[in-house]
């Protein structure tokens, strides 16, 4: 095994170096030495633990204890690979070397940059007081579940002397990951206050007329929605006692004690390339279809990277680990000889808000009319199972389609189950650009439990409203 907490060497060499061990980090090490076993991967990450950063919002809920989010060190070491848990602090791409936060020099022949993103913090006022919190590593978790559970040391103290936990947080963004925060505060019993610029929830993910019943479940769950108003300012003496929206707005909150969550986006974790002459543009390093860099040498992978779509090849955002390990498959075998190019990436991606299953992929209505492409759309909808089944409940599929041509670009699917096999197979439909004949052709299964009547399925009720079949 070849862990190396503390990398006290002066000198190091790595034939290959991997900065980040997150999904990338981690499943480029693993294929490069599946590949080329004689191959040394030096991957270096500052954290104790690498973490599967989407069951956070569970473990905050307390469904799990956080330590069930860590992944082993195993993951990188077993293969032979060498891990560093420091952080690397310069970057020379002339002499091909870095050096560690502990001073700690490596050289590289090939370096892969897999630094992910940082949930990005609007500066509006206020916005360093704390027990405002942003959720992406393991302590801002941690940060969380004190605060909740009254231990922090800026807790309120209570008329007993105990220091009391958080009664109300107020959530800013309502996109995936602000869901799942509002719904998890809510399980654990706090007021909570979920905001949005836009006027509905999930707005990257939906359009406007498949967000009703996501907004109805919020509702039905107790979350006080404040949608189509911006955050004006966090206000307090050291730590957050109210949030201004730009309507006036004002929530108040128990300083010390009550907490603001900011998950409005992430952005690109690059500070230590600023000066390294790599080219970054807005979303991130920008890579060719084999993820090489403006670098020789030097690849990059994940959310660190500016992608392109692979409906119109122009950048798109959608920082998901269904989009990195796919990049980190690709760098890698790119790494060791291994022909390997991207297509683009579709941005397939589900949620859950309260007793609906949620998900959306490719361009939405909303975002299709931004990028110039000309749609239209159709809906169709079904029982889950047979109607007389325990159980039953609704889909609703939403299908975007291309006026030229009626080739699908776009899906979103509401509903109670099944819902992530129907956007995987819409975002499969759009890969191969089927249309919407081929579509309506679609053949499916069925049965009393997992399915509504062979009669009827809901994608291919839509595909066919859009030939005019129906
Ligand atoms: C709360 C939450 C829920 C999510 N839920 C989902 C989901 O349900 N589905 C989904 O597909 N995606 C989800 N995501 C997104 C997903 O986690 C990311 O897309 C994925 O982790 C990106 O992988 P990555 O390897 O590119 O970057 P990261 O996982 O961010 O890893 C980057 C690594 O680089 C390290 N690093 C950074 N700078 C340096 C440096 N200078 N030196 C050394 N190491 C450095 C970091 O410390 C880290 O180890 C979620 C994210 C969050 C925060």
């Amino acid at each position: 095994m070849n862990t190396v907490e503390e990398n006290n060497s002066t000198n190091n060499n790595t034939e290959i170096l991997i900065i980040g061990g997150g999904p990338v980090g981690i499943q480029a090490a693993r294929l490069i030495k599946h590949f080329s076993s004689d191959a040394d991967v030096m991957v270096v990450r500052p954290e104790p633990h690498s973490m599967v950063y989407c069951a956070i919002p569970y473990a905050i809920e307390g469904l799990f204890p956080l330590s069930k989010t860590f992944k082993s060190d195993d993951l990188i070491t077993e293969t032979g690979a060498t891990l560093i848990k420091h952080k690397v602090a310069s970057v020379n791409m002339k002499e091909h070397s870095v050096v560690l936060d502990n001073g700690h020099g490596i050289k590289f022949k090939k370096m892969l940059i897999a630094t992910g993103a940082i949930p990005f913090l609007p500066p509006v006022p206020g916005i360093g007081l704390k027990n405002i919190f942003s959720i992406k590593t393991g302590k801002d978790a941690q940060d969380v579940i004190t605060a909740l559970s009254g231990d922090a040391e800026c807790g309120a103290e209570s008329p007993s002397g105990k220091h009391t936990g958080a009664q109300k947080a107020v959530v800013i963004g309502a996109g995936a990951i602000g869901l799942e925060q509002a719904l998890a505060y809510r399980a654990r019993n706090l007021e909570v206050h979920l905001v949005d610029i836009m006027s509905y929830p999930l707005s990257m993910m939906l359009d406007p007329d498949m967000s009703d019943e996501v907004t109805q479940e919020l509702v039905k769950a107790g979350v006080h929605l404040h949608l189509g108003k911006g955050l004006k300012a966090f206000h307090g003496k050291t730590a957050v006692s109210s949030v201004e929206l730009d309507n006036g707005t004002i929530i108040d909150l128990e300083e010390g004690a009550d907490f603001a969550i900011v998950s409005v986006g992430m952005r690109p974790d690059l500070s230590v390339f600023s000066d390294s002459g790599i080219k970054i543009e807005k979303d991130g390093i920008v890579v060719d279809k084999h993820m090489k860099t403006s670098i020789d040498g030097v690849w990059a992978a994940g959310d660190c990277v500016q992608f392109t779509s692979g409906i119109d090849g122009d950048v798109i955002g959608g920082k998901l680990a269904t989009n990195a390990v796919p990049m980190a498959k690709i760098a890698a075998l790119d790494m060791v000889g291994k022909d390997a190019e991207y297509p683009g990436f579709y941005n397939g991606a589900i949620t859950i808000a309260g007793d609906i299953r949620v998900g959306g992929t490719g361009f939405t209505q909303t975002l299709a009319a931004k990028r110039g492409i000309d749609v239209y759309s159709t809906v169709g909808s079904s029982k889950t199972r047979f109607p007389m089944m325990p159980g039953a409940g609704t889909v609703k599929v939403k299908l975007v389609f291309r006026r030229d041509t009626n080739v699908i670009i776009g899906g979103q699917v509401v509903g109670t189950e099944a819902i992530a096999e129907r956007i995987d197979l819409i975002t499969l439909a759009i890969q191969q650009k089927l249309n919407a004949h081929d579509l309506s052709k679609f053949s499916y299964s069925s049965q009393p439990w997992q399915t509504f009547y062979p009669a009827k399925n809901a994608i291919v009720e839509a595909a066919e409203k859009a030939t005019g079949l129906l």
